[in-house]
């Protein structure tokens, strides 16, 4: 089946799963990436001697049996990579008060009855949601049939959850009258689906979220290396300015530079607004899509600000939120008083001996700030990024007295740096919000009209995250198999 050319646009999580899958399918694949390494917004970066993560605080599928762990092993060998299980989710702070988030529901609980002692009810029934979550197993490959089984188990939950399926984080925090936790629930991503905070930490109950030693870097280099094993081929600093069609099928793509790529198949795992709108000119873009693109809200952007510190800070959390009494100015539009940062004392692979990297992350929906003054003042840019990073390192002092004086390496990342590198629409860092009214349902991975065309990737999957990259890249390297009548030889 080397004859069948199919064209990878973008080189993420998606993109790579999508090569891998469909080169086990003999399928003859090409990814063109714009950018000079993979992963997309699967990354992390070097700055003297220090590694600063962008993505991964968890990876669903990292433990043995557990749900997804299959899947990951199809398109790389998941046994290389060692996890680290912090007992310990995250801890919040406010003032001398401190709550921690455990990933053990029952030590959740007992933490949540004795700091929120007026908060009986809703501490009880949110580690009991966790602890039913916990319980379930969740279908994965396969057919309808061979997964009958584990969707009659899920029946009886059904109207669990459709109920708590209709809240979101803002509705839930209603329930708490203490402030922390009002916080926790409300304060972050507040449109987001109250039952993504109650299935992430069923997960890490189950001990199937973990952290990869390494971080991102190391995990889309072992994908990258096996689809480089298969035979696939990734062509970088290739950005794919159109796709083109000719009657009502995909035949090939324009790089930037104006070469032109001839393919029977193109697939987009790049940014969905970008693919319908500017490489597709919105020629094969319904009422239903534009709808979409119009209604559906995307997950934030974001500023994050990277410490290289030269002190050993493993006495402290690997994640703590402050929840600070002066708010942050971050742009116009965007102020934020919960403050947090990941302390990576636990993954030794990103400081020498004695340091740790911190990483602080400050959502933002104001990426057009950033972006136009990025293009049109590059020294108000710099100035308007030393400001944040003074504002953030003042609460970092404050609150880590180890590290004064100590902050050998200052990183700042804008919304502008995520669109540069990874092409989001508005900077988005995972894609649509998964919220009450998107629900999990999945969007088309066609478009009408066009034949020979399909797409992966966070943005045909609500919610985001690398589970999406890699279940959408199975789903639809499925279908390119059927469509072209091979076998699909995994379940
Ligand atoms: C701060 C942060 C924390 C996160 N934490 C987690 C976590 O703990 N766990 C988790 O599972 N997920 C997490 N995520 C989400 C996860 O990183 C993303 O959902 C996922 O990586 C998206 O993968 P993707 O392949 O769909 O898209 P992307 O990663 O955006 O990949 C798209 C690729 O296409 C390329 N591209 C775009 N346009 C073009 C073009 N015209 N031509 C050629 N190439 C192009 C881009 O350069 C990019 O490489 C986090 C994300 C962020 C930002």
């Amino acid at each position: 089946m080397e004859d069948k050319k199919v064209l990878i646009v973008g080189g993420g999580i998606a993109g790579l799963c999508t090569g891998v899958y469909l080169r086990r399918h003999g399928f003859d694949t090409e990814i063109l990436e714009m950018h000079t390494i993979s992963g997309g917004l699967a990354t992390a970066w070097k700055k003297d001697g220090f590694t600063f993560e962008n993505c991964i605080h968890w990876l669903v599928g990292s433990k043995d049996g557990k749900w997804l762990n299959a899947a990951w092993k199809e398109v790389f060998d998941i046994g290389r990579l060692e996890f680290f299980e912090d007992p310990v989710f995250q801890v919040i702070e406010r003032g001398g008060e401190r709550i921690t988030i455990y990933r053990n529901p029952d030590r959740l609980e007992a933490e949540l009855l004795a700091k929120a002692t007026q908060d009986v009810a809703a501490v009880r029934e949110f580690a009991g949601l966790i602890r039913k979550i916990a319980k379930l197993h969740m279908p994965e490959g396969g057919t309808f049939l061979q997964n009958l089984g584990a969707y009659l188990k899920l029946v009886p939950c059904l109207p669990m959850l459709f109920k708590y399926g209709k809240l979101s984080m803002a509705d839930y925090s209603k329930r708490f009258t203490n402030p922390i936790l009002r916080e926790f629930f409300s304060g972050g991503i507040s449109d987001l689906s109250f039952l993504a905070i109650v299935f992430s930490l069923a997960w890490m109950a189950q001990g199937n979220a973990g952290y990869p030693i390494g971080g991102s870097l190391r995990m889309i280099g072992l994908i990258e290396d096996n689809y480089k094993k298969l035979g696939g081929r990734i062509r970088f600093k290739a950005r794919v300015k159109r796709i083109l069609a000719e009657n009502g099928r995909a035949v090939g793509v324009v790089l930037e530079n104006g070469e032109e790529l001839r393919a029977d198949v193109v697939v987009s795992a790049a940014d969905g607004h970008a693919t319908i709108f500017d490489m597709l000119e919105g020629l094969f873009a319904d009422d239903g899509i534009r709808r979409i693109y119009e209604t559906y809200k995307p997950f934030p952007s974001y500023v994050q600000v990277s410490f290289g510190v030269g002190a050993d800070l493993r006495e402290e959390p690997g994640h703590i939120t402050l929840l600070v009494d002066k708010d942050i100015e971050i742009d116009p539009g965007t102020t934020e008083n919960i403050v947090a940062f990941r302390v990576f004392h636990f993954d030794p692979t990103f400081a020498p001996p004695g340091k740790t990297a911190v990483v602080c992350f400050l959502a933002t929906y104001n990426h057009e700030y950033w972006c136009a003054l990025r293009e049109k003042d590059a020294t108000r840019y710099e100035a308007e990024k030393q400001r944040v990073a003074a504002a953030v390192t003042a609460v970092f002092e404050g609150r880590f007295p180890k590290a004064r004086g100590k902050i050998e390496v200052v990183d700042v990342a804008t919304p502008a740096t995520v669109v540069r590198y990874t092409g989001n629409w508005r900077g988005s860092m995972e894609g649509w919000l998964y919220t009450p009214a998107t629900g999990i349902r999945q969007l088309p991975c066609v478009l009408p009209g066009l034949r020979s065309f399909y797409m992966v990737g966070q943005w045909i999957s609500p919610g985001g995250g690398l589970p999406a990259g890699l279940m959408t890249a199975r789903r639809v390297s499925k279908r390119i198999a059927k469509d072209a009548g091979i076998r699909w030889e995994l379940s």
